[in-house]
């Protein structure tokens, strides 16, 4: 129930508006985000590197539908990539669909993604697509498989949540593809995705084998996604039986969540990355967040009460 109501809160404009204005919320979010501004994110993809983490920077904002805001959104991102190039810092970048104008037209965010990916293409960088919900999956796999005929440099998410995700990984396969695998993170109708955790962890396992079996022929790079260590522990023996070296496994984690499991993955030699989210528009996001944890609200409450 808690779940569902955070998830409700994350689409509420009015509490989106109006949220966030409280002290107690923004120190909250601290804990999930290095700061609002590209130089905060910046130093401490610098600083993480220290451990041998990796990091994809991501922009918050979502569900833009002002054309001129999202080609502030491309410029944006294509400055982060001269950046990341000048510092020569080897970071990777991960946007969202809606964010760059989804809802204004396949051809408009086409054209925005394709901006963003010759850009990266050129500096040798590269960049991931988030999956949001289960609206814009049509599209967002389109434009991916659209964007991967002419650039090597792209990823997609998919999302073990929903039912489609098998048909959808193998639709993806003969692509040669960069997938990073999730649970999924948006509140979803029981006629289109797992209702029960323990058959979307299931689910999520079933993928990562598949996928696992893709890395070993060398027909994909997989990134798995996820802070379960049950699920971790299974994926790195999975790769072991199938003689997949550490290194060519790869693992993804938020920022803020589980930094010791994170250190020892890197420090076993996996490729480990951590998407580093920054910006104002961080409400709607940070309110999955607690979704996914429900106690995490505890944290926030204590800071309302001590702060
Ligand atoms: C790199 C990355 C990219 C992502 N991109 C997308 C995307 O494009 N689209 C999408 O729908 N979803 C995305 N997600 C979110 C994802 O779908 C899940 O909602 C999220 O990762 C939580 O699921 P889990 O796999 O960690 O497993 P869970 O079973 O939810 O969590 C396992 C354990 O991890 C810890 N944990 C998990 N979440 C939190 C949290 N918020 N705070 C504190 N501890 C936590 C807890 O200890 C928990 O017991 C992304 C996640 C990651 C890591």
């Amino acid at each position: 129930m808690l779940r569902l109501l955070l998830l409700w809160v994350s689409g509420n404009a009015f509490l989106s508006r109006n949220l966030p204005r409280f002290r107690f919320v923004r120190s909250a979010v601290r804990r999930f985000l290095p700061g609002e501004t590209t130089e905060a994110a910046l130093s401490e993809a610098v600083r993480l590197k220290g451990s041998r983490i990796g990091s994809i920077l991501a922009l918050l904002g979502e569900d833009v539908v002002d054309p001129q805001e999202a080609l502030k959104i491309v410029d944006h991102y294509c400055e982060l990539l001269k950046e990341i190039d000048r510092q020569n810092l080897n970071l990777e970048i991960s946007v969202k669909l809606t964010q760059l104008g989804a809802d204004l037209g396949k051809d408009f965010v086409s054209t925005n993604l394709e901006s963003i990916l010759l850009l990266a293409e050129k500096l040798d960088l590269f960049v991931w697509i988030d999956m949001e919900d289960s609206s814009y999956v049509d599209v967002t796999l389109d434009i991916y498989k659209s964007a991967r005929l002419q650039h090597k440099n792209t990823g997609l998410c998919v999302q073990a949540y929903l039912y489609r995700a098998a048909d959808d990984l193998e639709g993806l396969l003969p692509f040669n593809p960069a997938i990073r695998l999730v649970k999924g993170a948006y509140a979803e109708p029981k006629e289109l995705a797992f209702p029960r955790k323990s058959d979307v962890d299931r689910n999520y396992v079933k993928l990562s084998l598949r996928l696992l079996d893709v890395v070993a022929e060398g027909n994909a790079r997989a990134a798995f996604a996820t802070h379960d260590e049950a699920i971790l522990v299974k994926i790195r023996q999975e790769a072991k039986a199938r003689g997949i070296s550490p290194n060519e496994v790869e693992f993804q984690m938020l920022y803020g969540i589980n930094r010791a499991e994170q250190e020892r993955l890197a420090a076993e030699g996996h490729n480990m990355q951590v998407v580093i989210s920054y910006g104002p528009a961080w409400f709607s996001w940070y309110m999955r967040r607690l979704a996914e944890r429900p106690a995490n609200l505890w944290f926030v409450i204590r800071k309302m009460i001590w702060d």
